[in-house]
C-alpha cells in the first residue's frame, strides 16, 4: 500500500514515516492553544476500482481502502460496518421521507473515535510502538483504550479533569494508564504531545496523527455502500475538533476518486452554541477561528476552546458546499429522547446534536425536505447517563397491586 501525506495548506508532501505528524513548514506557525497547523492528509493511495464484496467491518474491506501494508495489522475487534436506519418513525414524525440515521453508537466502546483508534493501532503495531497516548474529552481515549486492549498496545490517556465519570470508568476497565490533567482539553492536548515526544510513544491525538481522520473515513464509505447507487444529498456532522467531519469528507472524496461514486454529499457541521468556533468561523467566511476562551456545552464530546482540527474542517464543508450551525443545550437535551424514542437509538449529547442541527439546518434552508438526508450518530447515551436523565421524569413507586397500575396509567 503506497501513499504519501499531503500538507492541507500549503501542499507540500512527504513520505510515510512513523514520526511524521504535521507538515515542517506550516507547523513553525503554530499558534499555542491555536487549530493544529500543517495537518497531513493520506494522499494517492491505490483504491479499489469495485465495492470488495464482503462487510464493510471486515478485514477485506477496510485492507482495501485503509494505508496499511496487511489487514493482518487490523487488531482483532469488531469496528464499524454500524447500521444505517431508514427509521420510519422519524422520518414520518419529521416529515423527512429520505431521512437516515447512521447508528454509530454501536462501535466497541461505543462512539465514532473506534473508527480513528482501529487505523491508529494498526499503524502503531506496523511500526514497532507498544505504547500509543491520547489527550482526550472521553470518547477518543476509550477507543484507544479498547482497541488497544484488543491488540495488546498499551494505552496512556490524558483527559480533562471534568471528563464525565461514566467515560473514565470505561478506560480504567479497559486497562488504560488515565493521567486526569488539571485544566481542560486543550491542556491535555499539549502534555500529551510533550509526553510522546518525550518518552517515544505514537501520538494518537486528535488532528495531530493523520491516520485519526483517515479511520473515521469508513463511516462515509459504509454510507456509501449501504445507500448504493444512490448518494446521500447531506450528512449532519457533530463538529468538536472538526476530525470526523474532516474524515467523513475523505471517505466521501476517495470513492468519488475511485469511481464508486458520483458525487460528494454536503456536510453540515453541528456544534453547541456555547462551543461553535467552527459554525462561527464559517458563517463570518474565515479560513480559521478564534478560539472561544469560556467553551461549555451539555456535549462534553464536542466542548472545545480551540478546535484542532478547524482549518481542515471549515475547508472541507466549504468544498463540500454544505455549511455550519449552531445549536443550544436545550435542544441537544430534547433531542435525546425524541430520537430514542422514534429510532431506538439511545445517544450521548453529541450525538443527539446531529438532529437537534437538522432542524436549524431544515430552517436555514441548509436541507430540503426531500433530500437523502443522514444523520451520524456519533456516541451511545450511555456515556453520559446523567445529560440524559435530565431529560426525563422517572415515576414514583406503585403498590404491588394490579389495581394501583391501572390507576397510575389511567387504564
Ligand atoms: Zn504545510
Amino acid at each position: 500500500m503506497i501513499f504519501h501525506f499531503r500538507c492541507i495548506e500549503c501542499g507540500s508532501e512527504y513520505p510515510e514515516d512513523p514520526k511524521r505528524l504535521v507538515c515542517d513548514s506550516c507547523s513553525a506557525q503554530q499558534e499555542p492553544g491555536g487549530p493544529t497547523r500543517g495537518v497531513l492528509q493520506v494522499e494517492n493511495q491505490e483504491l479499489p476500482a469495485a465495492w470488495p464484496p464482503t462487510s464493510p467491518s471486515s478485514a477485506e474491506f477496510l485492507g482495501a481502502f485503509l494505508p496499511i501494508p496487511s489487514p493482518e495489522l487490523l487488531p482483532p475487534l469488531v469496528v464499524g460496518g454500524t447500521p444505517l436506519l431508514e427509521s420510519p418513525r422519524l422520518r414520518s414524525a419529521l416529515g423527512l421521507p429520505h431521512l437516515s440515521v447512521k447508528d454509530d453508537t454501536r462501535n466497541p466502546s461505543g462512539s465514532t473515535k473506534d473508527r480513528a483508534s482501529l487505523l491508529v493501532v494498526a499503524k502503531a503495531r506496523e511500526y514497532g510502538f507498544d505504547t500509543a497516548a491520547t489527550a482526550s474529552t472521553g470518547n477518543a481515549a476509550a477507543a484507544l483504550a479498547a482497541v488497544g486492549a484488543a491488540a495488546g498496545i498499551r494505552s496512556v490517556v490524558f483527559v480533562p479533569e471534568s471528563a464525565p465519570e461514566a467515560k473514565l470508568v470505561q478506560l480504567l476497565c479497559y486497562g488504560a494508564v488515565v493521567l486526569p490533567v488539571e485544566g481542560s482539553y486543550d491542556d491535555a492536548f499539549e502534555l500529551c504531545l510533550a509526553a510522546c515526544d518525550a518518552f517515544g510513544w505514537y501520538n494518537r491525538s486528535t488532528a495531530l496523527n493523520p491516520f485519526t481522520i483517515e479511520g473515521k473515513k469508513t463511516a462515509a464509505l459504509e454510507i456509501a455502500a449501504a445507500m448504493a447507487p444512490d448518494v446521500p444529498d447531506a450528512v449532519l456532522v457533530p463538529t468538536g475538533d472538526g476530525a470526523i467531519l474532516a474524515g467523513v469528507w475523505k471517505g466521501f472524496s476517495d470513492l468519488v476518486r475511485a469511481g464508486l461514486i458520483k458525487r460528494e454529499p454536503r456536510l453540515i457541521a453541528v456544534q453547541p452554541e456555547g462551543s461553535a468556533a467552527i459554525a462561527r468561523a464559517f458563517s463570518e467566511g474565515a479560513e480559521t477561528i478564534t478560539p472561544v476562551p469560556e467553551a461549555a456545552s451539555v456535549a462534553d464530546s464536542l466542548t472545545v476552546q480551540a478546535p484542532r482540527n478547524a482549518i481542515l474542517c471549515l475547508k472541507r464543508i466549504r468544498e463540500s458546499g454544505g455549511g455550519a450551525v449552531a445549536v443550544s443545550d436545550e435542544s441537544i437535551l430534547e433531542a435525546i429522547p425524541y430520537l430514542a424514542r422514534h429510532t431506538g437509538v439511545f445517544a450521548e449529547p453529541a450525538g443527539a446534536a446531529a438532529l437537534a442541527g437538522l432542524h436549524v439546518a431544515l430552517a436555514e434552508g441548509l436541507v430540503g425536505r426531500e433530500e437523502r438526508v443522514v444523520l451520524l450518530v456519533t456516541g451511545t447515551g450511555l456515556k453520559d447517563v446523567p445529560a440524559a436523565s435530565r431529560t426525563v421524569e422517572r415515576a414514583a413507586p406503585v403498590r404491588p397491586e394490579l389495581n394501583a397500575v391501572a390507576e397510575r396509567l389511567g387504564v
